[in-house]
């Protein structure tokens, strides 16, 4: 049976909880997730829990914001002008834009409020300084092909469809 190794493609359930025990996500009922093992596709510390692993194990593992989405940084929500959002797009709390920096890479804003005029944006993502509580199932282990490993994500279910 195979473990999970770089270059494995792991496909798994998860159920994502904060300190209180409050279930933030979940993949139960929908689409396992499948990742792309030494690729982060996910958060670094869920990413190490998952090496060595084969199908049918089940663990929990904790990860600090160190090893998840890092430490709140930066000033905090900004306020930018609703018209640089895209018309035909209903802007909402929650969503993710990728804004161009000074240096012309692509960084992802986070909108946190939106109000008639405005949208508060934040460079933090929503699970930065938080520790999170993953459940994991593991449903299969293989390896990934040439394409995956080029395109460092997984093709087919539970990860990218290309169109
Ligand atoms: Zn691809």
């Amino acid at each position: 049976m195979s473990v999970a190794v770089d270059g494995s493609v792991i496909t798994f359930h998860y159920t994502l909880k904060d300190d209180d025990g409050e279930v933030l996500d979940t993949s139960i009922d929908e689409e396992p997730m499948a990742a792309l093992q030494g690729a982060q596709n996910v958060v670094p510390g869920l990413e190490k829990a998952l090496a060595g692993k084969k199908a049918g194990d089940k663990f929990s593992v904790s990860v600090s914001p160190e090893e998840g989405y890092g430490e709140k940084a930066g000033p905090g929500p900004q306020a930018v002008s609703k018209d640089q959002f895209p018309d035909d797009v209903d802007v909402e709390a929650g969503m993710m834009f990728l804004a161009e920096g000074d240096d012309g890479h692509p960084f992802p804003l986070w909108v946190t409020d939106v109000t008639k005029t405005e949208v508060m944006v934040d460079t933090n993502h929503p699970l930065a300084g938080q520790t999170l509580h993953f459940d994991i199932e593991v449903l299969a282990v293989r390896k990934a092909t040439a394409e995956e490993m080029d395109h460092g994500h997984v093709h087919g279910p539970g990860g990218h469809h290309h169109h």
